[in-house]
């Protein structure tokens, strides 16, 4: 033991507390607002129909082996995949300049796109990435895994519980040229506000003309309307105005294979040559980083995006996943204006997109709903919409109501 007397203890991560003193809770009404997988109406994960059928057809496909895939992945799945995120008639996937990587889910989508920056990317300076504040936790640990320093840009604004656009643009315009920003393509996590259209151009403006490049993290394609062409929005207008980008994609959330670890990064580079070459040392860190890919998940997805028929299936599937959230964001605003009259603005809820909502509550009121009403909800005011039902709604809006009066 001695070898290993440098070996801090880390303190257990909240969420996970969160959900291990919500199992053992006994009281009846109990809701869990700070899952990060979508719940069906009964509180239950959701095996996507289209999921079902899909394994089906590879379980009776004696075709199939368990050779390893090739290192960057199973190419019908990379290739589905980038037309799935950066559109089938994108140009950047016609002229070649797209390289596509399967991954470890888009947690390995991160790191390897930060990897592959550590590694061949022009800093002006110090490796550095600027992170949206706040952003997805794991975010600074993969950025620092490789030696790369996350620093915060302004995103949330705690007085209007929406975007700090003004900070955000001033972020931009003030680092220096050729910084890499985080950005959420859709779905905001952890607080699903998300640029409108028009700002989001206003924001590829300050990239184009600064050289900055966009990292962008796609969790959620799908998630945030129902409609995986408009949550791809973002990314395929600064692919089309040039912008130089990355993008890692998860099928996690919006296929409901969250244990499979299916995942994609994309690198959208100027030229073929140059998209060449990345893609050759994307196989060298590939080769040391993973091996090569798993197989399941990627022949799952893929039998989806390739078939006509399935890909309708999965796109009703999300729809319904999607149209339930928005359902349930709906419904805890009606309850909370017109039945409670709860004091305070709560439009955000509303207009607030994806899986995730910050409240605006306070630790003081976050602490009372998980103590006082047992509704375990993250001490930063983020609720699960999954975790939200027909069977749940209503007390959690009336706890909501007492807690912040
Ligand atoms: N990025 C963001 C913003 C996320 O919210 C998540 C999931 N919590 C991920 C990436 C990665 O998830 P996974 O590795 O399961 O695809």
């Amino acid at each position: 033991t001695e070898l290993w007397q440098q070996v801090p203890l880390e303190p257990p991560d909240n969420i996970f507390e969160l959900t291990a003193a919500y199992k053992v809770d006994p009281f009846a009404k109990k809701v869990n607002l700070g899952v990060g997988a979508y719940r069906d109406d009964d509180n239950k994960p959701w095996v996507l129909p289209v999921v079902r059928k899909a394994t089906a057809r590879l379980l009776n496909d004696d075709t199939l082996d368990h050779e390893y895939l090739p290192i960057l992945g199973l190419p019908e799945y990379t290739t589905a995949a980038a037309k799935l995120i950066l559109g089938s008639e994108s140009p950047a996937i016609s002229e070649g300049r797209a390289v596509s990587v399967q991954t470890i889910s888009g947690t390995g989508a991160n790191h390897l796109g930060a990897l592959f920056l550590s590694r061949f990317y022009g800093f002006n300076g110090p490796a550095k990435v600027y992170l949206s504040n706040p952003t997805w936790v794991n975010h600074h640990a993969i950025f620092r895994n490789v030696g790369i320093e996350p620093v915060d840009y302004a995103y949330y604004d705690p007085k209007t519980i929406g975007l700090d656009f003004t900070g955000f643009l001033d972020a931009l315009r003030k680092a220096p040229d050729r910084s890499v920003f985080l950005l959420h393509a859709c779905a905001h996590n952890p607080t699903g506000v998300d640029p409108t259209p028009k700002q989001w151009d206003a924001i590829g403006d300050v990239i184009l003309e600064k050289k900055l490049f966009a990292f962008f993290d796609c969790a959620y394609q799908g998630f945030a309307s129902g409609d995986m062409d408009l949550d791809a929005w973002a990314v395929r207008r600064f692919v089309d105005r040039g912008v130089p980008l990355l993008v890692c994609q998860s099928f996690a959330k919006n296929a409901g294979l969250y244990g499979e670890r299916v995942g994609a990064l994309h690198v959208v580079l100027s030229d073929k040559k140059t998209a060449d070459w990345a893609r050759s040392q994307l196989s060298v860190l590939q080769r040391s980083e993973i091996g090569n890919p798993p197989s399941h998940g990627a022949r799952l997805v893929s039998l989806i995006l390739n078939d006509p028929e399935l890909f309708t299936e999965w796109k009703r599937d999300i729809e319904t996943m999607a149209g339930r959230i928005i359902d349930m964001r709906k419904e805890l605003y009606q309850l909370l204006t017109e039945v409670y009259k709860t004091p305070g603005k709560w439009d955000h809820i509303l207009n607030q997109i994806g899986m995730f909502s910050f409240t605006g509550l306070n630790g003081e009121q976050c602490r009372a709903m998980v103590e006082w009403a047992h509704i375990y909800m993250a001490g930063n005011g983020r609720i699960s919409m999954a975790g939200l039902n027909s069977h749940s709604v209503e007390y959690v809006a009336e706890s909501l109501d007492k807690v912040v009066r």
